[in-house]
């Protein structure tokens, strides 16, 4: 048994393979995202089975074969069972796995990614807080992860620093807010103070505290207009998680 490594990490989708195996794509502090097989995970009594499933955070202990990792031991660190009860919560949870997988790679240093994914598992858990600006949250806090945060503290245009009380644009075309003394793009809508301030502490709260917040019915409403369609500008192809969480809401 050469080159056991130990990595911390969740995994993001498990499927099946043959008769008994799981094929999982984890995404890990250490190496990004990468895939690993799961011998013997299918059969009753396997250590692997309740490791091997969505929602499992824990320690991995992997060797590398040949083509890709192989699980060799698992400590599940958190399971997140209760969400599989919750409805929609659960479509939540898989469209935000399903995310992260889509921004993944492997080689890259996976810890933000992970530290958002686990308070964001939490923030579903939590009855006071609305699954639609978890939602929110998750998807404007991916893209600052990902390097492609809209511009939410200079005017696109001027690029002087816009005060939160004064009269602010957002425009999808232009990635960020434009201030009142600047001609604003023709798709930009004027949005609420309050949806500006929502929105830096989004980008910039520490990864404990993101979820310690609440908004009212109107500036969600804004919120849900500025971030969906800001995230899906950049997606090149469909996420289908996202697809049966808009089923599930209808
Ligand atoms: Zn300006």
């Amino acid at each position: 048994m050469n080159d056991l490594i130990t990595v911390q990490g969740v995994v993001l989708s498990a499927m099946p393979v043959g008769e008994y195996d799981r094929r999982m794509v984890l995404l890990t502090r250490e190496r990004g995202k990468i895939s690993c097989f799961a011998k013997g995970a299918r059969r009753p009594k396997s250590p692997f089975m309740a490791a091997s499933g969505p929602f499992v955070f824990g320690n991995f202990t992997l060797y590398e074969g040949r083509s890709s990792y192989n699980l060799h031991q698992a400590e599940i660190t958190h399971q997140f069972m209760e969400l599989t009860k919750k409805q929609p919560g659960i479509y939540y949870g898989y469209y935000f796995l399903e995310l992260a997988d889509y921004f993944g790679r492997e080689g890259i240093d996976g810890k933000d990614v992970l530290n958002l994914l686990y308070v964001t598992m939490l923030a579903l858990l939590n009855e006071k807080i609305d699954d639609r600006l978890v939602r929110c949250v998750y998807e404007m806090r991916t893209m600052t992860v990902q390097g492609m945060m809209p511009s939410l503290y200079a005017c696109v245009r001027c690029q002087k620093k816009v005060d939160e009380t004064g009269p602010v644009w957002f425009s999808q075309s232009m990635h960020g807010i434009s201030c009142g003394s600047c001609p604003s793009a023709a798709d930009a809508f004027r949005i609420l103070p309050g949806t500006l301030a929502a929105l830096r502490y989004m980008v910039s709260a520490p990864m404990g505290k993101l979820y310690t917040f609440s908004v009212t019915e109107e500036i969600l409403r804004e919120l849900e207009k500025v971030v969906h369609a800001y995230l899906y500008a950049a997606l090149d192809r469909p996420v289908k998680s996202l697809d049966i969480l808009k089923m599930m809401l209808l």
